[in-house]
């Protein structure tokens, strides 16, 4: 029954893409669905953008087949050999096309997909805001000695931002503080409390494994979408585009 059916979640399917990348023309499929108007298309429209036969059985058959293997991978085999794994049907009330079904990209998928980056390498808007990290070459004849910048003065800034709300790290910390007693960096174990004191007692940065910058009006983010980070782990993950995830993070860590 459909609406049994569980579907992963953004997170679950930025994870799986990470460790199962898909093949030039899945990730075509993908990109075609993701691309379109409202990430939304027919069948036939879809088989016409990949180049296959024009009808809802080469679309069905192809990203079906796509689908059922993702959702076997991701353990979901209940949903395996269906496409409604990644699309969700809806067919419009009135217009030329309301005899034919809309496939709609699931939202958790789409999610994931801006997340990674796909279809586009625009820098997104708080990126290089988020640390003020520029890259830096060596050049041994440059005398930075007697530069100075104007720094200080009172500006009034009007921009927009992407609304953040403290409780939710402020639950994440709660949280960790009752489950394990202490606050520790959720990559390399760092404890603020332990390495500098009562003055950072309860200090941990909280990290939201995804970013804020592709979320929309509306999206809710839940306490398991934040990692606590000590400050050089929370910076190594946005230190550039695109953000690693705290996984990979620790694979670095391992690795060094
Ligand atoms: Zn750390």
């Amino acid at each position: 029954m459909a609406s049994s059916k569980r579907t992963p979640t953004a997170i679950e399917f930025v994870e799986y893409f990470r460790k199962h990348p898909p093949s030039t023309n899945a990730k075509k499929m993908l990109l075609v669905h993701y691309l379109s108007p409202q990430k939304t298309l027919t069948a036939g429209s879809f088989s016409k953008q990949m180049g296959w036969p024009p009808t809802q059985r080469s679309a069905n058959l192809h990203y079906g087949t796509y689908a059922g293997k993702v959702a076997k991978q991701m353990k979901y085999p209940e949903s395996s050999q269906d496409v409604s794994f990644l699309v969700k049907f809806c067919k419009p009330l009135a217009g030329k096309d309301k005899n034919l079904w809309q496939w709609i990209m699931r939202k958790p998928l789409a999610t994931a997909i801006k997340q990674l980056g796909w279809g586009t390498d625009k820098r997104l808007e708080d990126v290089g805001s988020d640390i003020g990290f520029d890259p830096v070459t060596q050049d041994t004849k440059f005398d930075g000695s007697k530069r100075s910048v104007a720094e200080g003065r009172r500006k009034l800034r009007q921009h927009y931002i992407r609304e953040r709300d403290p409780r939710i790290i402020r639950d994440a910390k709660r949280l960790a503080l009752k489950k394990h007693g202490e606050l520790r960096c959720e990559a390399c174990g760092f404890s603020f409390a332990e390495t500098y004191g009562e003055r950072v007692s309860t200090y941990i940065e909280g990290h939201h494994k995804i970013s804020i910058s592709n979320m929309k009006s509306g999206d809710r983010t839940n306490v398991r979408d934040i990692a606590l980070l000590c400050s050089n782990c929370h910076r190594t993950i946005h230190a550039k585009w695109p953000y690693i995830s705290v996984d990979e993070l620790k694979r670095l860590l391992r690795r060094s």
